[in-house]
Parts: structure tokens; C-alpha cells; sequence
């Protein structure tokens, strides 16, 4: 039986994590759960679980979850920054699931690191913005750091007992969102209704937006160099409209391994929570014979993140925390309606020329060159 924290419980993720588990009762138990503003929600799963701790944001929430869950005195309830560190050590858990969305994940990931949980990975912008932090404290203590997005997960499984030095390239599979047919001049009226529909997965709010600019597949290539500790230009983005590729791995000799499965974010959180085995779950397989799979490049004239996360990754240091950074304000002010869906990129691009990187060794620095990067992002999005 595996004991498990998850960070962000009440987001897409969170909820799909919880779902598998209900499909491995004997294997899995959820013991710490950490959510943002959704109470009702948290307070459904801890009737549900019965965890030994729960922490949602607010001490008001945390308020009404005490008074609500008066009766179940085996669960703790926690809030704000301290509940959150708190789940994410939990003495109980084995592993760590980060399932909340932004770098507001990075602390609480490295203290599960800390204190030798199994990192089951969905939070990427922690490894975007402390790439080099997260993985040697995880090597420092022999954590593992097991991937659930799709494309990082689908490499994982390509590599499966193979020699990383025999790694040509690692392909990344887009999707290319909701505006890959889109001309560049149709994508300046593009509404947050518009970047919130995306065709093959249905996401959080900020990575559905991420999909639309190819910002993901940005994060998702950083993400990749300190998963599997491959230079950037071993990392190839293709654009892949199907989903059905999860991610491919090339070898010297020429050979491509490739992962398919249907679009659902259950397989790899599946894959994360009970590797090394293979079981059957709730989600259906694919239905043969499969249509046409189709490979086109990614324009980079239109989606200028996916290049901008390139050149990020390869500056190093700090500039990473602050394309991402920069990032999350812009695509919080586009879905408030203050900035237009093409002013994204732009905001990104106008902090990173005016950051002057640097190497760091400490949270501190990377949260620094975070809030610095904030701070400039949001003086752009007001200035207009
Ligand atoms: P959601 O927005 O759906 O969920 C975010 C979760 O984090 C919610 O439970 C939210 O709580 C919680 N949360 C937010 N802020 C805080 C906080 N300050 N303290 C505690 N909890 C907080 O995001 P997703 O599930 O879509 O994404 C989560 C992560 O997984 C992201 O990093 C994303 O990039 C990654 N990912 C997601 C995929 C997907 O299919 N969704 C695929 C691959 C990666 P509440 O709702 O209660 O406010
Ligand atoms: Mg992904």
C-alpha cells in the first residue's frame, strides 16, 4: 500500500489522481491533501478518504472545514503556506503528487524533497523555474522524481531499460491547440472563451491558455532537460494535432520508440502512482484501427513562446524562473480581459530582455528573480 500527499487535490489533476485511486483501493491511499479555495470540494474528499491531514488557503475555509468535519477527529486541518508545507511532509506519505498550477509549487516541492518523498510530478513550472535545485537535492537524497505529464511520461516509458547514452533526440508531441489553423492576424481578436477550448484534453484554466500559446510545450521542453538531463538541442518539438503520440524517443542507431494511448491524463498519473506496474483501470484503450497520425513543425512566428522558452532554457540561471514568471501574470491579465492574447508573448519577451540573468544555489534567488519578474510583467500589462 502506497501512502500519498497531493498538492492541488481539487484541480484537474488532483481529482484525476483521486480517480485512479479509487480504481486501486489496495494500492494507493490518499493521506494529505492540500487544495486552494475549493471547500466544498476538500471537504467532500476528506469525508471521502479520511486523510490524516488536509490545508486549504484561507484560515476562514480552514474554519468552516473544522467546524464541518468536527466529528472526524483522525483529520487534521491546516492553512495557507505553513498547511501546505505540512501536507507536502506529511510523516505518512511515501510520495508526493504537485498537482497545483504555477511556481507557487516550487517551495512545497522541495520540501517533499527534504524530507525523501517520491516526487510524482505534474507541477512543471517548479523544475522550469529551480530545474537545477529540485534535481540535485533530489539526487542529494535518492528521491525520485517520477513524471506525470503526458509527453515526459511517454519518454520515461520509451527509455525503459534503455542506455541513456544511446539517446539521439528526445521529440516532444504538441498538439498545437485550438489555433494551430489560425492566421496570425485572426489570433489578435482571440478571446479567454476562445483559448479555453482546447481540442484534445481538458486542463486548469492556465495550462489551457499555455496550449493555446505553445508556451506549454516551452515549459515542457525545460522540463524535459532536467528530467532526463539531455541538452537542448537534443529536445524537437513536433506538432502532432491527434494526441494519440504521447512523445517519442530517437536512438543513435536510428530507431524511434514512440508511446501511444488515448488522450487522458489518468494513464500517466497511473503510470507515476503504481510503477513500476501496469494494471487495468477505468480509462478505455485505443480503438483500432486508429486514423491518420500527422507531424507538421511548430511556427514559431506565431507562437514566439515556444522559441522564447528555447532561448530561456539555453541562457540558464535565472532567466527560466522568469520567462516563467513573467508568463503567469500575463496569462492571469489576459484571462481578466486587461491584456489582448498576442500582448502574452510580447510581456514575456520585454522581461526577459530586461532581466540580467544570473546562476543561483538557493530558493531565494530563484523566488527573487521571480517576484522581480512579477513585478515587471505586471507594470506592462497595466501600461497597456
Ligand atoms: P488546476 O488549476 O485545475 O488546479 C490547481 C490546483 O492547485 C487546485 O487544486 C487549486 O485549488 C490548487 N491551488 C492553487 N493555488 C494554491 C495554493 N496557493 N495553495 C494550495 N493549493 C493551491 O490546474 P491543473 O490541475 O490543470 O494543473 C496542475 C499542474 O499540473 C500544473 O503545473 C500543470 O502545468 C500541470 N499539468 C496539468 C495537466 C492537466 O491535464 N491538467 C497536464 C500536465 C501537467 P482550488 O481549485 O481549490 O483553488
Ligand atoms: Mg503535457
Amino acid at each position: 500500500m502506497k501512502q500519498i500527499a497531493i498538492l492541488g487535490s481539487t484541480g484537474s489533476i488532483g481529482r484525476q489522481a483521486l480517480q485512479v485511486i479509487d480504481d486501486f483501493p489496495d494500492f494507493i491511499r490518499p493521506v494529505a491533501l492540500a487544495a486552494g479555495s475549493n471547500r466544498e470540494l476538500l471537504l467532500e474528499q476528506a469525508k471521502k478518504y479520511r486523510p490524516l491531514l488536509i490545508s486549504i488557503q484561507k484560515k476562514e475555509d480552514a474554519l468552516w472545514l473544522r467546524a464541518e468535519l468536527a466529528g472526524q477527529r483522525e483529520t487534521k486541518i491546516y492553512y495557507g503556506r505553513e498547511g501546505m508545507l505540512a501536507v507536502a511532509t506529511c510523516h505518512a506519505a511515501s510520495m508526493v503528487l504537485t498537482a497545483v498550477s504555477g511556481a507557487a509549487g516550487l517551495e512545497p516541492t522541495l520540501a517533499a524533497i527534504r524530507a525523501r518523498k517520491d516526487i510524482a510530478l505534474a507541477n512543471k513550472e517548479s523544475l522550469v523555474a529551480a530545474g537545477a535545485l529540485v534535481t540535485s537535492q533530489a539526487r542529494r537524497r535518492g528521491v525520485k522524481i517520477l513524471p506525470v505529464d503526458s509527453e515526459h511520461s511517454a519518454v520515461w516509458q520509451c527509455l525503459n531499460g534503455e542506455d541513456p547514452g544511446d539517446v539521439a533526440r528526445v521529440i516532444l508531441t504538441a498538439s498545437g491547440g485550438p489555433f494551430r489553423c489560425m492566421k496570425r492576424e485572426e489570433m489578435i481578436g482571440v478571446t479567454p472563451a476562445m483559448a479555453l477550448q482546447h481540442p484534445n484534453w481538458k486542463m486548469g484554466p492556465k495550462i489551457t491558455v499555455d496550449s493555446a500559446t505553445l508556451m506549454n510545450k516551452g515549459l515542457e521542453v525545460i522540463e524535459a532537460r532536467w528530467l532526463f538531463d539531455l541538452p537542448y538541442d537534443k529536445i524537437k518539438v513536433i506538432i502532432h494535432p491527434q494526441s494519440i503520440i504521447h512523445s517519442m524517443v530517437e536512438f543513435n542507431d536510428g530507431a524511434v520508440m514512440a508511446q501511444l494511448g488515448v488522450p487522458d491524463m489518468r494513464l500517466p498519473i497511473q503510470y507515476a502512482l503504481l510503477y513500476p506496474r501496469r494494471l487495468e483501470g477505468s480509462v478505455t484503450g485505443l480503438q483500432w484501427p486508429i486514423d491518420a497520425l500527422t507531424f507538421e513543425e511548430p511556427d514559431v512566428e506565431k507562437f514566439p513562446l515556444l522559441a522564447l522558452a528555447f532561448e530561456a532554457g539555453r541562457t540558464g540561471g535565472t532567466m527560466p524562473a522568469v520567462l516563467n514568471a513573467a508568463n503567469e501574470v500575463a496569462v492571469k491579465a489576459f484571462l481578466t480581459g486587461e491584456i489582448a492574447f498576442m500582448d502574452i508573448p510580447q510581456i514575456v519577451e520585454q522581461v526577459m530582455q530586461s532581466h540580467r540573468p544570473r546562476e543561483y544555489d538557493s530558493l531565494e534567488e530563484v523566488l527573487e528573480a521571480d517576484r522581480w519578474a512579477r513585478r515587471r510583467a505586471k507594470e506592462l500589462c497595466t501600461r497597456g
